[in-house]
């Protein structure tokens, strides 16, 4: 279904005034069968997910497997498929990490790309952006994401619907207009499980490789790839994305 410029905008003002679980059930009666998931296992998307099953959705979890996750994060995933019976894709990188390593004789995660390239935004294009895409495309007409504007940063404009023309395929973003508050709302008043790592101090969790706990004021991203912006301080905490998310790709927010 090909939704005009006109008919985005008027969409998108409807969307912004209904509940997140109308939103789902509109995607799911507009793209019938043709909806995922987008799931890092990290907090708004397990309450989309819980949302999905709780109304009984036709809609497939997307899950990228970098090979470096921690092991909470495969375990949760698990935790999902065994607790709701959701139907979980996991995509993976074209090569092992160790195949990557023995490739470019060097470990990319640990390199800032722009002084020194190939580095980090490559280890991500190649362990998650092209994964995601290749399960996606083709597959898919909207994905649905856990990006919210009061996350800040490239986020805090983010619109609820857009297409991205990678995927082919409208983006969908159902908390937009949700607070992180409100998500620990609806995760504690539905026992949704929840990512262990974040009662020990990690507010965004990625690869084990590129992920740290944050200090006390920080912000909530400064633990994402914390070894590359200690190298280059102009990088600055909130804009450093994986590039999964259109909305992160905009120059200067890479990877
Ligand atoms: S987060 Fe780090 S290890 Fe994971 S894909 Fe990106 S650069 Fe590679």
């Amino acid at each position: 279904m090909l939704i005009s410029k006109h008919e985005l905008v008027a969409l998108n003002e409807k969307l912004e005034t209904l509940p997140p679980q109308e939103i789902l059930q509109w995607a799911a009666n507009t793209f019938p069968g043709r909806v995922a998931i987008a799931s890092s296992m990290q907090k708004p998307t397990t309450a989309l997910i819980h949302m999905a099953a709780h109304l009984g959705l036709d809609m497939t979890v997307v899950f990228v497997d970098t090979g470096v996750h921690f092991p909470e994060t495969l375990a949760l995933r698990d935790e999902l498929i065994r607790r709701w019976g959701v139907r979980i894709h996991t995509a993976t990188p074209a090569k092992s990490f160790e195949e990557q390593y023995a490739e470019y004789g060097r470990h990319l995660y640990m390199h800032d790309s722009e002084t020194d390239p190939p580095g980090y935004q490559e280890c991500c294009e190649l362990r998650k952006e092209l994964p995601f895409l290749e399960a996606v495309r083709g597959h898919y007409d909207c994905v649905l994401g856990g990006l919210t504007r009061s996350e800040g940063g490239a986020r805090k404009n983010v619109a609820m619907l857009s297409l991205d023309p990678r995927l082919g395929a409208y983006r969908l973003y159902p908390l937009a207009n949700w607070t992180s508050e409100q998500i620990d709302e609806y995760i504690a008043a539905h026992d949704i499980p929840v990512h262990p790592l974040y009662a020990q101090g990690y507010a965004s969790i990625g690869c084990r490789t590129c992920t740290t706990p944050i200090k006390p004021g920080e912000p909530k991203r400064a633990g994402r790839w914390r070894h590359i912006r200690e190298k280059n301080p102009a990088l600055a905490a909130e804009g450093m994305y994986c590039g999964l998310n259109l909305e992160d790709k905009k120059p200067g927010n890479t990877p």
